[in-house]
C-alpha cells in the first residue's frame, strides 16, 4: 500500500496573489490584483474596534481536461451582499467581485490541485475608516480582499465519525445574526466549543438554544434516512448553507423526501437510533457524526461509524463539483 503524501492542513497555503478593491467616497475603486503580503490598515480601522466584517468560501474544481468550473458563485456572493447588507458595510458588486474571483484563479491557475482537490476562494470584506468613536456609525471606507487556497483531499486519512456535544444552553451567535458570516460569531463559538473540547473529547459542539437544534459552529446539521432527509428550516439564527442547498436539491432528485423543519434535541436522538446524522459545510461536503452527548449521556449515531447514506450523498455532490456527474442546476461555471 503506497502512503498518501502529507498535505498542508485546510486554510494553511495561500496562493501568490490576491484581488483587492476598496470602498471610498460613496462608490468601488477598480480592483487591483496584488502578491499577497501585509496590508496598511490603521489601528483605529473600523473593523479592529466594531467587528464591521464578513467573508465567503466556496471552491474552484480543476478537472482532468484541465479546465476550471466555480461551484456555485452567484448564491455565495449575493450571501456576502446580504451580510454586508445586515452588517451596515459598503455591498460588494456581484459583476466587480465574480471578476476579481476569475482574475485570481486565472493569475494562480497552476496553483488549483487537481480533484479531489480544489482551489478555496476566501473573499473578505471589513471597515477601514479610522474612528474609534464609530460604535454607533457605520464605516465610510472598506476593502474588499479576494484570497484563494490550495486545498487537498479533506477526508485523506479516511472519513472519522464526528464526536458532537449537544448544548442546549449557549447561543452561537446573537439571533439575527445567525445568517450573517462574520467574524464575531466564531469568536463567540469558540469558548464553548473550546470547554468541550476538553471536557468531552469532541469535535464539535451542536447548538440547540432552547432544546431547537440548530447547526455547529461553522457548519449545517442534516439528519438522513432511507429516503429522507431532514433539517432546520431556514430562519435568521443560522447560516444558509449553500452546500445544505446542494444537498436538499441532490436528495430530492434522488427521490428523497425533504422535511425542512424545526425539531428538537429528543427528536433528534430518536431518529440517530436508526438514521444517520451528518455537518454540511464547503470544507468537507458531508462529514459523519457517530456519537452525540447530551446531559453526559453518549449516543451512538447508527451503530457509530459514517453511515452508508452520509457516503452516497457526500459522493454523489462531490462528482457533480468534479464534473463527473451532470450538473443538472447550472452550478459550475467555467474560469
Ligand atoms: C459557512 C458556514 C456554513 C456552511 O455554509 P456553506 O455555504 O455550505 O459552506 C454553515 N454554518 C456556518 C456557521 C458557516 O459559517
Amino acid at each position: 500500500m503506497t502512503a498518501q503524501p502529507q498535505r498542508p492542513a485546510f486554510g494553511t497555503v495561500l496562493t501568490s496573489h490576491m484581488a483587492v478593491a476598496t470602498y471610498e467616497n460613496g462608490r468601488w475603486n477598480g480592483s487591483e490584483m496584488k502578491p499577497v503580503g501585509p496590508i496598511e490598515l490603521s489601528p483605529a480601522a473600523h473593523v479592529l474596534h466594531y467587528a464591521s466584517t464578513c467573508f465567503e468560501g466556496f471552491k474552484a474544481f480543476r478537472r482532468a481536461d484541465g479546465s476550471i468550473h466555480v461551484f456555485r458563485m452567484d448564491r455565495h456572493i449575493q450571501r456576502m451582499q446580504q451580510s454586508a447588507r445586515q452588517l451596515v458595510l459598503p455591498e460588494p458588486d456581484a459583476a466587480q467581485l465574480a471578476n476579481m474571483v476569475r482574475a485570481v484563479i486565472n493569475r494562480c491557475r497552476e496553483a488549483v490541485p487537481e480533484a479531489p482537490g480544489a482551489l478555496y476562494l476566501r473573499p473578505v470584506l471589513f471597515g477601514t475608516t479610522a474612528n474609534i468613536g464609530a460604535a454607533a456609525t457605520p464605516t465610510a471606507d472598506a476593502s474588499l480582499i479576494v484570497l484563494a487556497s490550495p486545498v487537498w483531499d479533506y477526508f485523506a486519512g479516511g472519513m472519522k465519525p464526528l464526536r458532537i456535544l449537544v448544548d442546549d444552553e449557549n447561543t452561537r451567535s446573537a439571533a439575527q445574526m445567525g445568517m450573517v458570516k462574520t467574524g464575531g460569531n466564531y469568536a463567540a463559538a469558540l469558548g464553548p466549543t473550546l470547554q468541550a473540547r476538553a471536557k468531552f473529547q469532541i469535535d464539535q459542539v451542536l447548538f440547540c438554544p432552547g432544546g431547537q437544534v440548530q447547526e455547529t459552529g461553522a457548519a449545517n446539521f442534516v439528519l438522513i434516512r432511507d429516503g429522507e432527509l431532514m433539517t432546520r428550516s431556514l430562519d435568521a439564527t443560522f447560516l444558509h448553507g449553500v452546500t445544505r442547498d446542494s444537498l436538499l436539491t441532490i436528495g430530492r432528485d434522488l427521490g428523497y423526501k425533504i422535511s425542512e423543519r424545526a425539531f428538537d434535541v429528543n427528536e433528534m436522538l430518536d431518529w440517530v437510533k436508526t438514521g444517520e446524522a451528518a455537518l454540511s459545510g464547503t470544507a468537507a461536503v458531508l462529514a459523519g457524526v457517530g456519537t452525540l452527548i447530551y446531559r453526559g449521556a453518549e449516543h451512538k449515531v447508527a451503530g457509530g461509524d459514517v453511515g452508508p447514506l452520509t457516503r452516497a450523498l457526500r459522493a454523489q455532490l462531490v462528482a457533480v463539483q468534479q464534473g463527473q456527474a451532470e450538473d443538472k442546476h447550472g452550478w459550475l461555471q467555467p474560469v
